[in-house]
């Protein structure tokens, strides 16, 4: 097992968007324990290739049922080439992200979403979703799309954001 380094914003590698796995071998599940064991080590609840600089359409989540007593292992799942057959409705949620640090706001997306995958034994899957594990499925599907949440803003709001990281990114580098 070895933990990967979680790429941050503004590295341009985040927006990738990533290649469709085209066999699942010995390489790909290795990617996957690779990826689930740097998710967990970070605290976060998915994780998606592009984030550790892989070019593939993998994500690993493990979405708590209560956020305030979380589960390691209960809810793990990993999908590749996800895609999201159908959304519904809507919800606003305050995320945040592995790969932009310090930051937290509001993203608008769907209520519930129908997805189809292939989990790591190449089966094909289907699953319906709602609430915050919608919300966690669209957001790492976004990531191997190239997307990060903050794109999701209203231009005012991400061009504040991108300018508070700019500051806090210039400040770290002063500093020794
Ligand atoms: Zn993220």
């Amino acid at each position: 097992m070895t933990l990967l380094g979680i790429l941050k914003y503004p590295d341009p590698f985040l927006k990738t968007k990533a290649k469709k796995v085209e066999s699942i071998d010995d390489g790909i599940r290795a990617l996957i324990r690779d990826m689930t064991e740097t998710m967990y080590q970070a605290r976060g609840i998915g994780l998606a290739a592009t984030q550790v600089g892989v070019d593939k359409r993998v994500v690993v989540l493990d979405v708590p049922d209560d956020e305030e007593r979380r589960e390691r292992g209960k809810n793990l799942m990993a999908l590749i080439n996800p895609e999201i057959l159908e959304s519904s409705g809507s919800i606003k949620y305050e995320e945040g992200c592995l790969s932009v640090q310090g930051i937290n706001a509001d993203v608008e997306r769907a209520s519930n979403v129908k997805i189809r995958a292939l989990d790591r034994e190449g089966n094909a899957i289907e699953f319906e979703a709602e609430g915050l594990f919608a919300i966690a499925l669209q957001h790492e599907i976004d990531h191997i799309d190239g997307i990060l949440f903050i794109d999701r803003l209203s231009p005012l709001k991400r061009d504040m954001i991108k300018r508070k990281i700019k500051k806090a990114l210039e400040a770290e580098e002063r500093a020794l």
